[in-house]
């Protein structure tokens, strides 16, 4: 089976986020679906909130190396304090 379930994805138009460069939106039974996005790299559709945390932390997740051209909340993740006091 293939993993794209999707024949037809269209770009976001109107979002600035970056993130949306690396995702679309699903086009079903001739609508477009906001309720998910598909992420261009492996076809993944991921659920939508608010905001885009979900859409980065798939990114963060499944394609590191995109994380560092995004330039994704770098420190937020940089700084996490381990407990180490080393
Ligand atoms: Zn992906």
């Amino acid at each position: 089976m293939s993993n794209s379930k999707y024949t037809k994805i269209v770009d976001n138009t109107g979002v600035k986020s970056d993130v949306w460069k690396h995702y679309g939106l699903p086009v079903v039974d001739g609508k477009i679906d906001k309720t998910v996005a598909v992420c261009k790299l492996c076809n993944a559709d991921v659920k939508r909130q608010s905001n885009t945390s979900n859409l980065r932390h798939h990114l963060n997740k499944w394609h590191p190396v995109i994380r560092v051209s995004l330039n994704i909340q770098a420190q937020s993740f940089a700084i996490k304090p381990s407990n180490n006091t080393l």
